[in-house]
């Protein structure tokens, strides 16, 4: 086997020379990037499974430093910048995760924080304050679950009008990830996500994951939900799919979708495909075992954050997007959400 500097020198590199460094504008904004400190953790994610806790772990820390470093192998030459924010789960010390996301971000370029909310956790007044002082561009919305034990949540348990008023207010982008094993394929998500839109017009949510639609048939039976919702994103992280990614583009305009990682479970090498009715991600060895995750050296890979690339690419060619709706995908569209964000200066 070989070590992962000569895999990075004669496997991923190579790759990303051909197929991705020419298809990219000079800078990227990823819409999607966790950021996290061990210390941050309540309970051992890695050491609490039954739980679910250590559902999509692939590292125990990551660091600021760890996300510069996977940006700069993975997208050398250009300029990375990143939407970010903690660990959005109940095995995390949420209040400690936000603190260290906006002094972090503070302290560096090109990152703009999101603030882990969701309902209950804040009294209004206090999130306000954090929000402000903490110059959050938004929320990254708390998984009140544990792996992916959704159940029958809904969107208004995830969000109330505590937390949507002030989005509404400063328009904030409110990063959402969809629950339930339907995602935004099931017609109660989709009347929360449509009701949420038309409450709170000047809010921008974005839905984490395209809706969770990683499969073309749950593209297809989510995507008209939200053709016209025009304060309603989608983030890319984890999409691999070109004909989902074409499904959804057929009811959107391009402007919505938002190239975006999921840091750092994409810096995995491999790709996420889907067997049946349900996504697998297909890695090289030595990652920590978790649900959906086969493990096999009997293949190449490279990062999945090329795949997510390429699947956009492969569907912006099938729907003849212009080269310029294309590259806006990876920067622009992302941007222009931030910079209608409109907190007070302080
Ligand atoms: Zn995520």
């Amino acid at each position: 086997m070989i070590n992962d500097q000569e895999h990075y020198k004669t496997i991923d590199l190579p790759f990303y020379k051909e197929h991705i460094e020419t298809k990219l504008p000079a800078n990227v904004l990823d819409f999607h990037a966790h950021v996290w400190h061990s210390s941050h953790y309540m309970i051992d994610p890695l050491k609490n499974n039954e739980k679910g806790s250590g559902y999509m772990i692939t590292t125990n820390d990551y660091t600021f430093d760890s996300l510069r470093k996977d940006a700069d192998r993975i997208f050398p030459g250009k300029d990375y910048k990143a939407v970010c924010f903690g660990n959005p789960t109940p095995a995390v010390d949420q209040a400690r995760t936000n603190e260290y996301i906006s002094d972090g971000a503070s302290k560096r370029s090109g990152l703009f924080p999101l603030m882990i909310a969701g309902k209950g956790l804040l009294p209004g007044e206090e999130l306000e304050k954090t929000i402000i002082h903490g110059n959050f561009y938004g929320y990254k919305v708390f998984l009140n679950w544990y792996g992916d034990n959704y159940a029958d949540i809904t969107i208004e348990d995830m969000l109330s009008p505590v937390e949507m008023n002030i989005a509404e207010k400063y328009r904030l982008i409110v990063l959402l990830h969809v629950p339930t094993s339907d995602r935004l394929a099931n017609p109660v998500i989709q009347r929360g996500i449509q009701k949420l839109a038309e409450d709170y017009p000047s809010a921008q949510i974005v839905l984490a994951h395209c809706g969770r639609c990683y499969l073309p048939d749950q593209m297809k039976a989510a995507a008209h939900s939200i053709k016209d919702l025009h304060n309603v994103s989608l983030d890319s992280s984890m999409v691999m799919d070109p004909t989902a990614l074409e499904i959804l583009l057929e009811q959107i305009d391009s402007k919505r979708l938002l190239f975006a990682t999921d840091f750092p479970v994409p810096a995995m090498r491999g790709r996420r495909v889907y067997v049946m009715d349900h996504w697998v991600d297909l890695v090289l060895d030595g990652y920590p075992e978790s649900g959906y995750r086969v493990q096999s050296d009997n293949m190449r890979a490279s990062f999945m954050v090329y795949e997510i690339i390429l699947a956009l690419l492969r569907a912006a060619d099938r729907m003849r997007l212009s080269e310029a709706e294309t590259q806006a995908i990876f920067h622009d569209n992302g941007m222009e959400l931030i910079n209608r964000v409109a907190l007070p200066s302080q």
